[in-house]
C-alpha cells in the first residue's frame, strides 16, 4: 500500500510539472509543446518510471551508463531515452548496441567521444543518433562540458565529421546547488547564436537542454526547449546506502 501510494505522488508530480512547463511556456508566448520534459530517473527504480509510462510519458533521462543499460531493456521499445552528462568513450558501444531507442546524447564534450559515439551507431546500423554538445556555462572546474569559446569547433566537428551523428543543439548544467543563474542560461543562448550563425542553421534546428528541478521555469522563459527533471518527479534520490559493519 505504501508503495501505490508513492507511484501515485509519482504520476502527479510528473503532472504538476507539466502544468508548470506550459505555463512558463504560455507566458513568453511558446507554444505548449515547444518544451520536452525529459523524466531524469537516476537512482529510481524501473517500476516508477513505468507508472509515468502508463501515464502517457515517453521522454526519460538517466546519467549512470549502468543504470540506463540495466533499465531500457525492463522497458517498453517506444520510450525515447536520453543519455544526460559526461560519457565515458569506453562505453559508447554498449550504449548504443543495448540501447536501440536511445534517442540523445546530452553531453557530448570532445572529439572523442563524438567519434566514438558515430562509429558505434555505424556498426549497429542504426539511424543517426540526436547530440547536445555539452558546454560549461559556469567555468567551474568540477563540471563536464566544453568552454564556451570552444562550443562552435566542437559542434562543428559533430555536424561535418560525424556523419552518423546529428547535432541537435546544446545543454548545460547550472551552478553546483543547481539554482542556475541567468547569466548561465544566457552564455548558453549566446553559444547557439555563434553555431547557427557559423553553421548555418536555423535556431529551430539547435536546441537548447537547460533547466532542472529548481529552475526550470527561469530555464524556459530564457528559450529552453528541453528541460530534465530529476528530483521534483520522483522525489529526493536514493543512493546506495553504504554496507554496516
Ligand atoms: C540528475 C540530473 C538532472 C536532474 O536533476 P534534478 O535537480 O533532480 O531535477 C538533470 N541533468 C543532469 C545532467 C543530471 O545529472
Amino acid at each position: 500500500m505504501a508503495a501505490a501510494a508513492v507511484e501515485g505522488a509519482t504520476v502527479s508530480a510528473l503532472r504538476s510539472v507539466l502544468q508548470r512547463v506550459y505555463k512558463a511556456a504560455d507566458r513568453c508566448g511558446r507554444p505548449y509543446d515547444g518544451v520536452r520534459v525529459v523524466a531524469v530517473g537516476k537512482t529510481k527504480p524501473v517500476s516508477l518510471i513505468r507508472q509515468l509510462y502508463d501515464a502517457g510519458h515517453r521522454c526519460f533521462g538517466e546519467n549512470y551508463v549502468q543504470e540506463i543499460l540495466d533499465k531500457a531493456p525492463q522497458l517498453p521499445p517506444d520510450i525515447e531515452w536520453h543519455f544526460i552528462g559526461h560519457l565515458q568513450s569506453n562505453k559508447a558501444k554498449s550504449l548504443i548496441a543495448i540501447v536501440p531507442n536511445l534517442d540523445m546524447v546530452e553531453g557530448v564534450d570532445n572529439e572523442k567521444i563524438a567519434n566514438h559515439l558515430d562509429r558505434a551507431v555505424a556498426s549497429m546500423g542504426r539511424k543517426p543518433l540526436k547530440v547536445l554538445v555539452q558546454v560549461n556555462t559556469s567555468g567551474e572546474a568540477s563540471k563536464s562540458g566544453v568552454d564556451p569559446t570552444d562550443c562552435l569547433e566542437l559542434a562543428k566537428h559533430v555536424k561535418l565529421g560525424c556523419p552518423n551523428l546529428r547535432f541537435s543543439g546544446l545543454m548545460t548544467i547550472g551552478m553546483p546547488d543547481y539554482s542556475s543563474t541567468p547569466e548561465n542560461f544566457r552564455t548558453l543562448s549566446n553559444c547557439r547564436n555563434e553555431v547557427c550563425k557559423a553553421l548555418g542553421m536555423a535556431e529551430e534546428q539547435c536546441e537548447l537542454s537547460m533547466g532542472m528541478s529548481s529552475d526550470f521555469e527561469q530555464a524556459i522563459e530564457m528559450g529552453s526547449t528541453n528541460v530534465r527533471i530529476g528530483s521534483t518527479i520522483f522525489g529526493p534520490r536514493e543512493y546506495p546506502k553504504r554496507a554496516q559493519g
